[in-house]
């Protein structure tokens, strides 16, 4: 079972109560390093034989977002997708605009430059977002 702490303390925290099925949510979302909407989690859950509904598997990604324990990746077509951020380093998307596929990518120059811009207007950087919409190999050949 993926975390069982870091989940019963989110819950507690908004007064909800531990269950297997809030488990099996967390688990999934641990379970791999994909991108996924909140429907896409919820077919992967039910696959796999846990008797979930699709309230709580929203209602869960949405206490595991509000604690921190999973981003939700807003990539402007409207539909959220999560990735859960246990043990994870920062890193930023490539989206395909045809397949929808989602690359991790990291740049240490890109990083550092941020913080010198920061720096230079004498902010504190919270966070940043980026992303880079691209047409993959794939896609391409078509
Ligand atoms: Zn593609
Ligand atoms: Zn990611």
């Amino acid at each position: 079972m993926a975390n069982y702490d870091l989940l019963k303390q989110a819950l507690k925290k908004e007064g909800l109560r531990y269950t297997i099925q809030r488990q099996s949510v967390w688990d999934e979302l641990c379970a791999t390093d994909d991108h996924r909407d909140a429907e896409e989690i919820y077919m992967d859950i039910r696959q796999s034989g846990s008797d979930v509904s699709r309230a709580t598997v929203y209602r869960t990604i949405d206490v595991l977002v509000k604690n921190k324990l999973i981003r939700k990746l807003d990539l402007g077509d409207g539909r959220a997708r999560y990735e859960h951020k246990i043990d994870t380093a920062h890193h930023d998307h490539l989206i395909c605009v045809q397949c929808g596929k989602i690359e991790e990518f990291m740049d240490d120059l890109i990083e550092s430059r941020q913080d010198a811009i920061i720096k230079k207007h004498g902010y504190k950087l919270i966070r940043h977002i980026h992303q880079l919409f691209i047409i993959c190999d794939e896609c391409s050949t078509k």
